[in-house]
C-alpha cells in the first residue's frame, strides 16, 4: 500500500518523511485528519462515507416495499451529522416513500 503527498499528489513510499517531488514535510497524521488538501483524483478516505451504506440500501428497499419504514429510515439518515451523502439520500428515500404511499392510496380508490 502506498500513500500520496497532500501537497502535490506524488505517490510516496509508506515511510517517507518528506515528499521527494516537492520537498514538503509530511506529518504522520496528515492523511487521516486533513481531508481538505486532496489533489489526487479519486483518493477519498472511505471510513466516514461507508458507514451508512446499509441503511441507505435498506431505506431504498423499504421505500418501495414498506413506505412507512422507508420514511423512518429516511428521517434517521437525514439526521446524520457526519455524512452529507446520508442526508441527501435520506431526503430521496423520504420523497420516494411518500410517492409510493400516494400511489398506493390512488390504487385503493381505483379498485374500490
Ligand atoms: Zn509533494
Amino acid at each position: 500500500m502506498s500513500k500520496f503527498c497532500p501537497f502535490c499528489g506524488e505517490e510516496l513510499v509508506e515511510s517517507a518523511k518528506f515528499c521527494k517531488n516537492c520537498g514538503e514535510k509530511l506529518e504522520v497524521n496528515t492523511f487521516k485528519e486533513d481531508n481538505r488538501i486532496n489533489p489526487v483524483q479519486g483518493y477519498n478516505p472511505p471510513q466516514i462515507k461507508k458507514s451508512h451504506n446499509l441503511a441507505l440500501i435498506a431505506g431504498y428497499i423499504c421505500a418501495f416495499l414498506i413506505p412507512i419504514f422507508g420514511i423512518i429510515i429516511g428521517i434517521y439518515l437525514v439526521s446524520r451529522k457526519d455524512s452529507d451523502t446520508a442526508k441527501r439520500h435520506g431526503k430521496y428515500i423520504i420523497a420516494v416513500s411518500f410517492f409510493i404511499t400516494f400511489l398506493s392510496f390512488l390504487a385503493q380508490f381505483r379498485f374500490m
